[in-house]
């Protein structure tokens, strides 16, 4: 059972060093990097810089997990039965964790602890329950024949993830392949690989085998790089830029692996001039500034019919003006710092940019405080399409209204970007919510709600906002290869 919800002021650092073939190692170059507290920009704790001969070694266990250890040859439900466990364990330390992921990423405790946590938890038990449930079928070819098919594991899959949300990545990669039966190789981001360590060692107290988890601290190029060009990799699960996808779909060519993306998103959210305004007021606002706007399917371009346009800027405004910025470890806290310094800069460029386009900045805009990555909850009204602010992802808190007339011509300029990951409406109007749900291309549409997320809800992107879903049944499929069989009967 969870803990009471308690709070931890200064979360232990237990693992800092590369989980391969169930050891704790040091990099084979001897090599550490620093992970920074975003909050206060001090270093927390040196890490492992894992890469290539890191990197070998991780696929070797691996593979001698899933060609002929134990994990092949136990039984589905017996591996099921370790993931309901590696999700006991997670619960059983709940406060430490969410305050361990709020310390190395700087998101407010109170959001890692109601919502990342429990969406971890769910996500390991769903698909804990899914591992005796993966089955082929009985195929009705012509002939004196039997033929069958089966669903295997894919076999050792390499995972790269992003810093945005550490530990429920990490879920969301390892529950469908440890339910699929493969084995893993995990490289955390370099902002954030503290709390993925420590799940490694969780999964090895609940009973996984060695060499089913392996994970190797390191940055993108080098030990991501080496997960995608390893020839023991069967498939690579990413989770991050469009531009680093297009790498490693080049990169993994040569070997033909199986490949899925969950990428960037410049999603629309739309405000018709019947909506409850109050209640798209709080789910807009929660929608873009949510994670201090660093989440992939972000609100941040708002389209508001231009009837109810000002009476709902105003609400808006003061929902972000109400932000309470601060320590991310204290329970009153609603936004923290963004991850680091690369991403401070790039937000603050985009807002310098937003003004010089000529947008109007409504409140925000500013650096908060003089220490740590902290950024203002920023609104810009009067957003034009071809504005840099409403064509690429910012990944921050800052939010682009735009006016619209004509419910067709919103459709279209809500289509017009090379992303699709989500979209939402906020109306009244049933006809008109279906409307928008067939005709606006992404992957997930909300209707009255934003973030709404479960572990049986398919998530990913269209255009250049994925390949492949992840959760759901259908997240399950990228981890499986289809085998048919065929007897003759004589
Ligand atoms: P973000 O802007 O969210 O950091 P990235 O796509 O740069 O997005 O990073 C997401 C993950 O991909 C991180 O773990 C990062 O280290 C890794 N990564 C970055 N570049 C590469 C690369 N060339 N090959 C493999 N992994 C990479």
């Amino acid at each position: 059972m969870a803990t009471a919800e308690r709070l931890i002021a200064e979360p232990q650092v237990r693992h800092t060093e590369c989980f391969i073939g169930g050891k704790w190692l040091p990099a084979a170059s001897g090599k550490t990097f620093e992970t920074i507290n975003p909050a206060t920009e001090e270093p927390i704790a040196s890490v492992a810089e894992g890469d290539q001969q890191d990197i070998d070694l991780a696929v070797d266990a691996a593979r001698r997990a899933f060609d002929s250890g134990p994990w092949s040859r136990m039984d589905a439900r017996d591996r099921g039965r370790l993931m309901y466990k590696l999700a006991d364990l997670i619960e059983d330390e709940i406060d430490e964790l969410a305050a361990l992921e709020s310390l190395d990423n700087g998101k407010p405790v109170k959001d890692a602890r109601a919502a990342d946590l429990p969406l971890v938890i769910d996500c390991l038990r769903y698909y804990a329950g899914f591992a005796d449930k993966i089955q082929g079928s009985t195929i009705p070819i012509r002939g004196n024949y039997f033929s069958y098919s089966r669903r295997e594991p894919v076999g050792v899959v390499g995972q790269i993830i992003p810093w945005n949300f550490p530990m429920l990545m990490t879920a969301w990669k390892w529950g469908p392949a440890l339910a699929a039966g493969c084995t893993v190789v995990m490289k955390p981001a370099e902002q954030t690989p503290l709390t993925c360590l420590r799940m490694a060692q969780l999964a090895q107290d609940a009973g996984i085998p060695d060499g089913v988890i392996n994970v190797v601290p390191g940055f993108g190029p080098t030990a991501g790089g080496a997960i995608v060009k390893h020839p023991g990799v069967d498939k690579v699960a990413f989770t991050g830029e469009h531009l680093t996808a297009q790498i490693i779909m080049r990169e993994a060519a040569t070997s033909l692996k199986r490949l899925t993306f969950e990428l960037g998103g410049k999603s629309p959210n739309v405000i018709a001039a019947d909506a409850d305004l109050d209640a798209a007021a709080v789910g807009t606002n929660f929608g873009l500034f949510f994670n201090q706007g660093q989440c992939c399917c972000a609100g941040s371009r708002v389209f508001v019919d231009e009837r109810v346009h000002d009476e709902f800027v105003d609400k808006l405004k003061n929902l972000a003006a109400g932000r309470r910025l601060g320590a991310p470890l204290e329970m009153e806290t609603d936004q923290g710092p963004q991850v680091d310094q690369a991403q401070f800069d790039k937000i603050m460029s985009y807002i310098e940019k937003g003004q010089a386009e000529g947008a109007q900045c409504i409140t925000g805009g500013k650096r908060y405080g003089d220490r740590g990555y902290f950024i203002e909850p920023t609104i810009f009204d009067g957003v034009n399409d071809d504005m840099s602010i409403a064509k690429d992802e910012i990944f921050g808190p800052v939010m682009s209204v735009l006016k619209y007339r004509d419910w067709d011509e919103m459709i279209e300029r809500a289509n017009k970007t090379f992303y699709g990951l989500a979209a939402a409406v906020w109306t009244r109007d049933v006809t008109q919510a279906h409307d928008f749900a067939r005709r606006v291309r992404a992957g997930t549409i909300w209707v009255n709600c934003y973030d709404v997320f479960d572990a049986a809800a398919p998530f990913g992107g269209f255009k250049m906002s994925g390949q492949g879903r992840e959760l759901g049944e259908e997240g399950l499929r990228p981890y499986t290869e289809s085998k048919t069989v065929t007897i003759h009967l004589g």
